[in-house]
């Protein structure tokens, strides 16, 4: 079986771009968030980062043709329950990882990057050496301003939230996940979105050496930011907060920025 890079990390904090941007380096395969597969390749008319429907993708089609009808309904299942609420009384878990291995075995030759991001779809593959986890953080006032903007979504043709995670409960996800990130799974790479716009060659160089080839364009699911070559560059605070805002966010993702000295 083919490395897979694992991107876990929250929501918001740029693992699409640094996702994408590491299967080019790689001369890998960028998935986006394999996770989705059921409600975005198998129910619903969702496009694929080449612009299709992934139902008529050239490089999706045939994997999804390979599935069986069992293995959707249990992909559907797997959706629902690698939720991070049911971290604790994990499901079918050996089920659900025999069958992502298989549809990672599915999708070619080349190193596969899965931007799932889940802590629990990602947790079920820690003991497997063909796994390596890439860990991205990102300034928790950045990602709660973010999570609260709205975006433009191609599929929607229209601005929509992606995900609207509150103000206070932003900040305290952001240390929950990333404290079992950091604290549970096995992370070969720590990546600081803010170090990797500023220097994205040197840390892609660190994680693995440069390969051509790479297939691009052919992500799943995941931030706006998959379609197209997108360039990396600093992005503006969306939303600004009061004082008492910007008080709160930092107060709630206190415990993660004192234990790695980040963000302080
Ligand atoms: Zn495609």
């Amino acid at each position: 079986m083919n490395k897979v890079y694992m991107i876990v990390g929250l929501g918001r904090s740029g693992t699409t771009i640094i996702g994408k941007k590491l299967a080019e380096h790689l001369g890998g395969f960028f998935l986006g968030e394999l996770i989705y597969l059921s409600s975005r390749g198998l129910e619903n008319q969702s496009l694929c980062g080449c612009g299709e429907y992934i139902k008529d993708c050239e490089v999706w089609s045939p994997i999804i043709s390979k599935l069986s009808e069992a293995e959707k309904a249990t992909l559907k299942c797997a959706e629902e329950d690698l939720r991070i609420k049911n971290v604790f009384r994990f499901k079918n878990q050996s089920t659900y990882r025999d069958l992502f291995k298989r549809v990672h075995s599915l999708c070619g030759d080349r190193r596969l990057v899965d931007s799932s991001k889940i802590f629990p779809y990602a947790f079920m593959f820690r003991k497997d050496p063909n796994y390596v986890f890439i860990h991205v953080v990102r300034d928790p006032v950045q990602v709660t301003s973010s999570m609260l903007s709205k975006k433009y979504i191609p599929e929607l043709g229209t601005e929509g939230y992606l995900h609207n995670g509150g103000l206070l409960r932003t900040p305290l996800r952001w240390s929950v996940v990333n404290l079992l990130v950091k604290y549970l799974l096995p992370i070969r790479y720590t990546v600081f979105y803010e170090d990797f716009i500023e220097h994205p060659e040197k840390l892609l160089a660190k994680i693995a050496e440069s390969t051509p080839n790479a297939l691009s364009g052919h992500s799943l699911a995941g931030n706006p930011s998959r379609f197209g070559d997108q360039t990396i560059k600093p992005q503006p605070q969306k939303k600004k907060f009061t004082w008492f805002e910007h008080f709160s966010i930092r107060a709630l993702s206190w415990p993660y920025r004192i234990i790695t000295r980040r963000y302080l």
